[in-house]
């Protein structure tokens, strides 16, 4: 069979249309959570990844030691969402709608995705939890606030119901439900935190990140804790260097 100019020529797009791909997976997307492409080694992946290993900054911690304050309470402004879950390779995460702030200190955070670890990111005294959750929220600046929810095994918790009913199981699928969730009833009643300044805990773990993590967990049970496990497995990162950082918690 002989080619035609053309024929040639769009075989010859196609190979470098692939070219172009494999070298984009290996220089961006290609982190994971062990061996060579694990957490130990997301620095050294990518220029753009350089704060994973050089930043003094870093997330997520160990919460202990954090120094009792006067801490401005929160305020949640959270308003029902249609349900639209991905699964991004990397976690299975809620896409929110826009409309949904929290307010610290006078700044105000839009609510913009939550998602999820297990086991948890975050531990405290060293005791790490079943899963946690992330709500991740961006002002006007494009600044983020990271409010973390610590997970632990206990009693089935009926708000995650439509949410689990909808865990996206492949690699980039999506999943959408008509129905409404509301994030404020995915947290703990007492909205007590600790906070402290650090960074996105995934490449390229970007500094100036304001983390507000609730200090009462919340409850699952063990076997929605593995429902989430089983398309996730292991996507904790381990705890890093506080550094010359200050832990603070409400007093
Ligand atoms: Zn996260």
């Amino acid at each position: 069979m002989r080619f035609g100019k053309s024929a040639m020529a769009a075989a010859l797009a196609i190979g470098l249309t692939f070219a172009a791909y494999s070298a984009n997976a290996s220089s961006g997307a290609h982190w994971g959570y062990e061996g060579e492409h694990g957490p130990e080694n997301w620095g050294h992946m990518s220029g753009e990844y350089k704060a994973c290993s050089e930043g003094k900054t870093q997330s997520p911690i160990d919460l202990s030691g954090a120094l009792e304050e006067d801490l401005a309470d929160i305020t949640f402004d959270y308003k029902p969402s249609k349900l639209n879950v991905i699964n991004n390779g990397h976690t299975v995460q809620v896409n929110y709608d826009n409309g949904s702030s929290i307010s610290v200190n006078g700044s105000q955070y839009n609510l913009v995705q939550f998602h999820f670890h297990t086991p948890s990111e975050h531990t405290v005294g060293g005791k790490s939890f079943g899963n946690e959750m992330h709500l991740v929220h961006k002002n006007d600046k494009g600044e983020l606030a990271v409010v973390g929810v610590l997970i632990e095994n206990g009693k089935e918790n009926a708000a995650y119901k439509a949410i689990w009913s909808n865990l996206p199981k492949k690699a980039n699928e999506k999943k959408s439900a008509a129905v409404d969730i509301n994030a404020s009833e995915l947290l703990p009643q007492d909205r007590d935190y600790y906070t402290y300044s650090g960074s996105l805990t995934t490449p390229p773990c970007s500094e100036n990140v304001r983390w507000i993590v609730l200090k009462t967990p919340i409850e699952m049970s063990e076997g929605q804790i593995k429902d989430i496990q089983k398309i996730m497995h292991k996507n904790n990162r381990p705890v890093q260097k506080m550094h010359d950082r200050v832990l603070k918690i409400s007093k």
